[in-house]
């Protein structure tokens, strides 16, 4: 199996190269030439680490299977991840179970992913006997980040340098960033909100002089967001293993379809559960769940993806997001690979902030997604709602999750299928909303976060994720705040340390 660039625009690579160099050099996303089938009943009984080694061997061919095996059952125990599930699945209802991603390090679905890609990236490097140093450009909205710092610290032969924007992610997720320690991490705030940070990064990627100029210095550019195959291919495990857990659970019989919602912002997430469908995971339908920066709601409803809209902050900035990078490989996948289209669609966006799918591919797309989006309100009131019915805690974007997969069950009157809501984050992560909805405003005026913390858990009688606890007492080791313009200047100055 080799990988290709949805913009026809590259040779085809080894998925070692293809993880090396992240995004294609001059724009495009890899992606493998064939997608493998895994028949859903060989899997069962299986752990974590055994269908992750399943899945893996079937798109890392140049790698060895002792090698493959090593890696999962390194990364996917509970050393690692605080629960033997790795991912559990929680019933809340017959027909809904929550999947909890946030069991790893830093309490976001994104460990999922990032604890194993820096193993996939070094073997990589390995692979091809690569003599450059590596420099990882992470942009994050918060999430992101410390995930990927914790995955990729202190891995002899790369660098990490984590983007964010300058006061627009929670207390915790900065102090998560800013206490990383490790000598190989960068953590910078940039002015600007996500959309700004991810642009940025993306145009440093397709800045050819500026590779050169680093290229002289023995150093390459390399991504750790989600248009990296290597963050794709880990999140199709858990989408079988959650099938997997429903099945044996009795909840649903092998080979029946379900629903999975998913709350989305890069389209990364819900991708891979839309290639575990292709390798052969009986799904339904895939439910794409929004916040009020709904451009994924309405592309699914009317084929018109038009960025050409204000960008509104939220109280899940994970989803905050206008340029969903993932959905090209989505649509290159929909379109029976059409790398002219993608070429076409991808100009019209650049030029005119918009793209308009035809009637056909509307159709072709509306068959596997549903998408809806919630409201500010109808999110805080679902925590609200999902821990009095249930005594369980949603955190906000599991809630916008949870509030779409309830519209998509109105409108379609689906009462029958089993669906799992990807429960995205913690819900101690975004502590103050959560808090603020179950007991109003006064619950957390005045207060800190850690404060606010100790009351939550008080209050739900839920412990608080290891990860976040005690970042008031670390020190800050990073500082560096720039503007958009010098980001460039200041990546000259980290590659000479
Ligand atoms: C990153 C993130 C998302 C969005 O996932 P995508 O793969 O970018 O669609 C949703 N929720 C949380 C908590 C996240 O960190």
């Amino acid at each position: 199996m080799l990988y290709q660039s949805t913009r026809g625009n590259y040779h085809q690579v080894s998925a070692a190269e293809a993880i090396k160099t992240g995004m294609v050099p001059a724009g495009g996303l890899f992606v493998p030439s064939e997608i493998p089938d895994l028949d859903i009943q060989s899997i069962q009984g299986l752990s974590y680490a055994d269908i992750a080694y399943q899945i893996f061997v079937k798109y890392l061919p140049e790698f060895s299977t002792e090698e493959v095996r090593e890696m999962v059952s390194q990364v996917y125990t509970e050393t690692v991840f605080s629960h033997p599930d790795i991912a559990p699945v929680v019933r809340l209802t017959d027909k809904l179970s929550v999947l909890e991603l946030w069991h790893g390090p830093t309490a976001a679905f994104k460990d999922m992913a990032l604890q194993i890609l820096p193993h996939l990236m070094s073997l990589s490097l390995k692979k091809i006997q690569y003599d450059k140093e590596i420099l990882i450009l992470v942009a994050t909205s918060g999430d992101t980040g410390k995930a990927a710092l914790e995955g990729f610290k202190n891995i002899p032969g790369i660098r990490i340098v984590c983007l964010y924007p300058y006061q627009k992610v929670s207390k915790i997720q900065e102090l998560q960033m800013t206490t990383t320690d490790g000598q190989n991490t960068f953590v910078i705030a940039m002015k600007g909100n996500f959309d700004d940070c991810q642009a940025k990064v993306k145009e440093i990627f397709s800045d050819v002089s500026f590779q050169q100029e680093l290229l002289s210095q023995n150093i390459e550019l390399s991504s750790a967001n989600s248009i990296n195959w290597g963050r794709l291919l880990p999140q199709i495990v858990y989408y079988y293993h959650a099938y997997a857990q429903l099945a044996e659970k009795k909840q649903i019989n092998w080979g029946d379809k379900i629903n999975i919602t998913v709350p989305t912002g890069n389209f990364g997430n819900i991708l891979a559960a839309w290639y575990a469908g292709r390798m052969g995971l009986p799904i339904n339908k895939l439910i794409c769940a929004s916040n009020i920066n709904n451009i994924l709601t309405d592309f699914i409803n009317t084929g018109k993806y038009d960025k050409h809209r204000e960008f509104i902050e939220t109280t899940s900035p994970s989803m905050d997001i206008l340029v969903s990078s993932n959905l090209e490989r989505f649509i290159y996948e929909m379109t029976g690979r059409d790398d002219h289209f993608i070429n076409e669609i991808m100009t019209q966006l650049q030029e005119a902030d918009f793209f308009q799918l035809d009637s056909k591919n509307l159709e072709k797309m509306q068959e596997e997604l549903y998408g809806d989006y919630a409201t500010e309100e109808e999110t805080l009131q679902m925590i609200k709602d999902c821990f009095e019915q249930h005594r369980y805690l949603l955190d906000t974007h599991t809630a916008v999750g949870m509030k779409v997969y309830e519209k998509y069950v109105s409108m379609s009157k689906d009462t029958e299928t089993v669906t799992i809501l990807d429960a995205t984050a913690n819900p101690y992560k975004f502590n103050t909303t959560v808090l603020e909805a179950l007991k109003g405003s006064d619950a957390v005026a005045g207060k800190n976060e850690f404060e606010i913390l100790q009351d939550l858990s008080q209050y739900s009688g839920m412990a608080i994720h290891p990860g976040l606890k005690d970042l008031d007492q670390k020190e800050v080791k990073h500082t560096m705040v720039t503007e958009t313009d010098q980001l460039k200047d200041l990546i000259r100055k980290i590659v000479k340390k």
